[in-house]
């Protein structure tokens, strides 16, 4: 036999941890992005002295596709299929005042002259 009063009164149990639990991730959110807020503050009033900027290149090793198992004929077949690893240059710069890590995949091309005796 169901006891409906019972069932009826684990739900608003429920219900009710559920409504908690929504206002606490809402005043939890509130406090992060007001924390958010005042970290970019903290970050932007910084007169950042940079430490040397750090060559952090960015690798994806190499794997092997499978093709289809033997037996699998036809025109669409697939054979196995090696993609190469891959290096995209990337480099990295940190605050020594305030710890503010930045980086970046941008570059621009420098040529300098140098003298030759
Ligand atoms: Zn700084």
């Amino acid at each position: 036999m169901v006891d409906i009063a019972s069932i009826k009164s684990r739900a608003q149990s429920l219900e009710d941890d559920i409504t908690q639990t929504e206002s606490e991730i809402k005043r939890l959110n509130a406090r992060l992005s007001s924390r958010q807020s005042e970290l970019r503050r903290l970050f932007d009033t910084c007169t950042h002295v940079w430490d040397q900027v750090r060559s952090t290149p960015i690798r994806t090793g190499g794997y092997l596709v499978e093709g289809d198992p033997p037996g699998v004929g036809g025109i669409d077949r697939r054979l196995p299929m090696y993609v190469s690893a891959t290096e995209t240059p990337c480099w990295t710069r940190t605050c020594v005042k305030c710890g503010k890590v930045e980086t970046t995949e941008s570059s621009r091309s420098e040529t300098r002259q140098v003298p030759r005796f």
